[in-house]
């Protein structure tokens, strides 16, 4: 299947859609952040390659790519308004494939200071098996998309002259087979994902690595699936309990999804990881702040064994701040930064991408404008950064939790306690406008300034009864402007 290819060349010919105007790109990963890529690719590359080392599943179906497919996915607002945008209808595809219709039924969101329900507006509830599948099969019905499935990409090709080094292409084994086939391109685009080897590649090319954030998360999953009787369908819709990380306690996800099944996950950080021995799973969920999961786990049929997935560190790879890179070479997604996956933000950051991606496309005269790649890859990192800085903030509650990079400790620990008293206000308090806003941030659907400018610091404060907290926070002479800027990031650089 879509296998005629043989050093750079393409057999068949592909229809043109519009109006493309570069040649040929290719995307190494056919996960998320690849198929999202290529999407876009496609309105401006006359053929797009997707090369993807599994062989693609005709269906919903996990593959050893993407071994976080055992485990639950949603997505943020953020990202779903870009998958609408790039594949009109795509929720109509999930329902019809069967996933769980949220709308209307409850959402119970657990957490230290209070429980809440929520009704939702619309949205599904589906596996990410199911999640990809549906997007896979858009991307693989646009004409100039191929995608070369049991291909691994080895190595890049490269060219020098005047001292520029330019990406002309991947060299590719099979899967079947050890021979290394060349394959030209105008562009290569690495959605890898996090083990990818771009950082070693762009060694051997002579660009050094990037400088790199770590969070030593080490956190881990266990997920387990149940079956739903027909008669409590309708009862349960997600549940989302949060842990209390002061106190080493883990949070708790269940969520209906497609085909009667409902998927669960419990969750910690620091290295205390939950069970996956099938005895002492639902005794885990027992343990949890609430006794919700433990109670709907008790009325279902579990599927299968719990599944681990332990994740020792994230990762930030500062591709943008390189002092050179290669021409015709992007990445996105994971390759470039993987997040505490419990926060929900991958797939929501990668579309992000995609889009900007898409952007700077329309702007680019021709394909070999002078540093497009790099000015992109600085914008990609005004998407990352909310995300990822706001995974540091919140993993670093955790004992055991560990963080090497540039971000100010002050700033975070600031951040900590401005946090708490902005949740007690939101959620003991019942104020929902700031509960919104809080969400809007955490969804990537507002930038941080929102909530940790200053302006926004000193009303929210005022809201919240504690505009003398500051007094405490700041040091002598130390003005709040003067502090923010010292130790939060620049979330939001003039253009
Ligand atoms: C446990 C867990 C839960 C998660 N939950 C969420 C969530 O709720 N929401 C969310 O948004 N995100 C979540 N994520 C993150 C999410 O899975 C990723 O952000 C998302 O898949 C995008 O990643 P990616 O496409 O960049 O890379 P990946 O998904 O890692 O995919 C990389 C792809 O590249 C292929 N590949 C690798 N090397 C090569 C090569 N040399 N040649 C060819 N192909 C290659 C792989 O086979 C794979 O298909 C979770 C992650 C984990 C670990």
């Amino acid at each position: 299947m879509n296998e005629g290819i043989h050093f750079g060349r393409l057999e068949g010919e592909l229809s043109a859609a519009s109006s493309p105007v570069f040649s040929r790109a290719i995307v190494i990963g056919g996960s998320m952040a690849g198929l999202l890529a290529a999407k876009v690719l496609s309105d401006r590359y006359n053929e797009v390659i997707i090369l993807e080392r599994d062989e693609l599943p005709d269906r919903p179906a996990n593959r050893p790519g993407t071994p976080q497919d055992h485990h639950p996915h949603r997505l943020q607002d953020l990202g779903k308004s870009i998958l609408e945008k790039l594949f009109p209808g795509w929720t109509q595809d999930l329902l019809a494939e069967g996933a769980y219709d949220r709308e209307g039924k409850e959402m119970h969101l657990i957490s230290p200071l209070a429980a809440l329900q929520f009704p939702y507006e619309k949205d599904e509830g589906c596996s990410r098996p199911l999640l990809e599948w549906v997007i896979r099969r858009r991307v693989m019905a646009e004409p100039r998309i191929r995608v070369l499935q049991g291909h691994e990409a080895v190595s890049l090709r490269t060219k020098t002259a005047e001292d520029k080094v330019t990406v002309t292409g991947v060299r590719v084994k099979k899967h079947r087979g050890s021979d290394v086939e060349e394959l030209q391109a105008d562009l290569v685009v690495d959605a890898s994902g996090r083990y990818s080897r771009l950082p070693t590649w762009l060694e051997e090319m002579g660009f050094g690595k990037p400088e790199t954030e770590i969070l030593h998360a080490r956190l881990a999953y266990s997920s387990r699936y149940y079956r739903i009787p027909e008669h409590l369908q309708n009862k349960y819709s997600t549940v989302l309990i949060d842990g209390d990380p002061s106190l080493a306690e883990g949070s708790g996800v269940f969520s209906p999804i497609e085909d009667g099944l409902a998927e669960t996950t419990i969750y910690r950080a620091g290295g205390h990881y939950p069970p996956v021995d099938p005895d002492k799973y639902e005794q885990a969920a027992a343990e949890l702040i609430n006794p919700l999961l433990a109670e709907i786990l008790a009325q279902l049929e579990p599927v299968g064994n719990p599944r681990g997935f332990r994740v020792p560190e994230c990762r930030l790879n500062h591709y943008e701040s390189m002092p050179a890179w290669p021409i015709g070479l992007l990445v996105i997604g994971d390759s470039i930064c993987n997040f505490d996956p419990i926060y929900g933000q991958g797939i929501s950051v990668a579309a992000a991408e995609a889009a900007e991606l898409g952007k700077a496309l329309e702007e680019v005269g021709s394909a070999t404008d002078a540093g497009w790649e790099l000015k992109l890859l600085q914008r990609f990192g005004t998407i990352i950064l909310p995300a990822w800085w706001t995974i540091v903030v919140a993993d670093l509650r955790w004992p055991g939790v560990n963080y090497e990079g540039p971000l100010s400790r002050r700033g975070i620990e600031f951040c900590q306690k401005y946090l708490d008293i902005v949740r007690k206000q939101a959620l003991q308090g019942g104020d929902m406008e700031l509960f919104g806003l809080l969400m809007s941030v955490q969804g990537l659907d507002k930038r941080p300034s929102a909530l940790f400018g200053e302006e926004a610091v000193r009303s929210i404060l005022i809201r919240c009864k504690q505009a003398v907290w500051l007094e405490d926070e700041l040091e002598a002479g130390e003005t709040l402007g003067v502090f923010l800027e010292r130790n939060l990031p620049a979330f939001d650089p003039a253009s």
